[in-house]
């Protein structure tokens, strides 16, 4: 075993029994290469991060240039950082009225604290609903709004007042009151298996939101930045939240997070107490100069709107008689077969050939592919031909 790998085991952190444990050498656009010299088709992104492929060499131009200017100068929000102001002003101009202000995070789940302080403040309530099988981040706050107690109970006593809805249920919206803070939600879940919204579900909830001066905040982290064929995957519902959450895709590659929302909401954490969220690397130099490089490469490269083609290739592709149901939202799919069990053979049998799935926290049964954005249609082609074929493999 080369070095590097036996240190992984025993020096770097686990947090479960079953690493990938791939040793890492190099990555480009959609390939990862080992220091084995194997290379894998990432059907993964990193989970939903390399949107814009991994290394794109006009991201790199531009973390390039910030390193040769400056790093680390000052805590979020004391020094005028171009490459911080440049970015808030290129998604104040991309995201509707009102969703004008940016707070950048290291993460999602530190752009989810920040977003449960400010409807807190905001509205000077404390209940917060969220769904069940949501997924927010792993931080006590974002925990205590997951929508799983099996992933919770570890970890009490964590937030008092919270609550679920049932997502897609319209009746468990009278649960929102005018007791209720805000409610957290993806607007196509994720960890849940990629479950999308059933027509006017999100109209439904928005409406009863304004009605009882509830907060709607909408977690893209997961759904933003193309990945469900528009920047947004709310601008396909045809819904905006009073705020909006991004990470993961949103820094080409580097930790990037952020809470979006109002100039009149975001002004409640400057007093009372002043400094009402505070960071000292949110919002780096280097990450927002990537994030913004990669915002400009969806939109020069048409990113986004190439993705609907690019995931009717996959549904096309993805058939055998093993597979249950394929759901998807753009490039967010997930194969359900009859069980866990035989999910894990056919991710363990993909990756053998060159291929890398997962599965989700909440649907094991399920295969999840979130590949990169600008994944080639013989990328596509090669990925489905080898899925199909593991899956053969695995029920013969
Ligand atoms: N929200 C959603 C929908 C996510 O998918 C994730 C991460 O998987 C998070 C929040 C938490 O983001 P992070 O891992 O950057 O804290």
């Amino acid at each position: 075993m080369p070095r590097s790998a036996e240190y992984f085991y025993s020096h770097v952190a686990q947090t479960s029994a079953f690493p990938l444990g791939l040793e890492i050498d190099r990555a480009e656009g959609s390939w990862i290469y080992t220091v084995e010299g194997k290379k894998y088709l990432d059907l993964i992104s990193g989970i939903a991060v390399s949107n814009t492929g991994h290394r794109h060499p006009y991201v790199l131009k531009a973390i390039q240039a910030q390193l040769d200017k400056y790093l680390h100068t000052m805590v979020y929000g004391e020094h005028i950082q171009s490459p911080q102001v440049k970015f808030a002003k290129k998604l104040s101009d991309l995201l509707p009225p009102g969703l004008d202000r940016v707070y950048f995070t290291n993460s999602g789940a530190e752009a989810v604290e920040g977003a449960m302080k400010l409807a807190k403040k905001a509205t000077g309530r404390t209940r917060i609903l969220s769904c069940l099988h949501a997924y927010h981040g792993s931080t006590q706050g974002a925990l205590s709004i997951m929508g799983s107690e099996q992933f919770k109970n570890a970890f009490r006593p964590l937030l008092p007042d919270t609550g679920y809805l049932r997502f897609n249920d319209p009746a468990g919206l009278a649960l929102i009151t005018s007791q209720t803070a805000a409610v957290f939600i993806e607007p196509v879940q994720g960890e849940a298996g990629v479950i999308l919204p059933e027509p006017g579900y999100l109209q439904s909830l928005r409406k009863k939101c304004a009605e009882t001066g509830t907060l709607l905040v909408f977690d893209e982290i997961q759904t933003g930045f193309g990945r469900t064929g528009k920047l947004f995957a709310f601008e396909k519902f045809g819904v905006i939240p009073d705020i909006l959450l991004c990470a993961k895709g949103m820094g080409g590659g580097m930790p990037l997070g952020a809470f979006i929302s109002s100039s009149t909401l975001m002004k409640t954490l400057t007093h009372d107490p002043v400094l009402g969220h505070i960071t000292t690397f949110g919002g780096h130099p280097v990450c927002c100069a990537a994030g913004l490089a990669s915002l400009e490469v969806l939109e020069n490269e048409n990113v986004p709107e190439k993705v609907g083609e690019k995931e009717s290739l996959f549904v096309s592709l993805l058939k055998h008689p093993a597979i249950r149901e394929v759901r998807h939202c753009g490039l967010l799919l997930a194969v359900e077969f009859e069980s866990e069990a035989l999910n894990q053979r056919v991710i363990a049998a993909c990756l053998q050939r060159g291929v890398i799935s997962d599965w989700f926290l909440f649907n094991s049964s399920s295969l999840r592919l979130a590949p990169p954005l600008t994944i080639s249609e013989s990328e596509i082609r090669f990925a489905c031909s080898v899925i199909v074929e593991s899956i053969s493999i695995c029920t013969n």
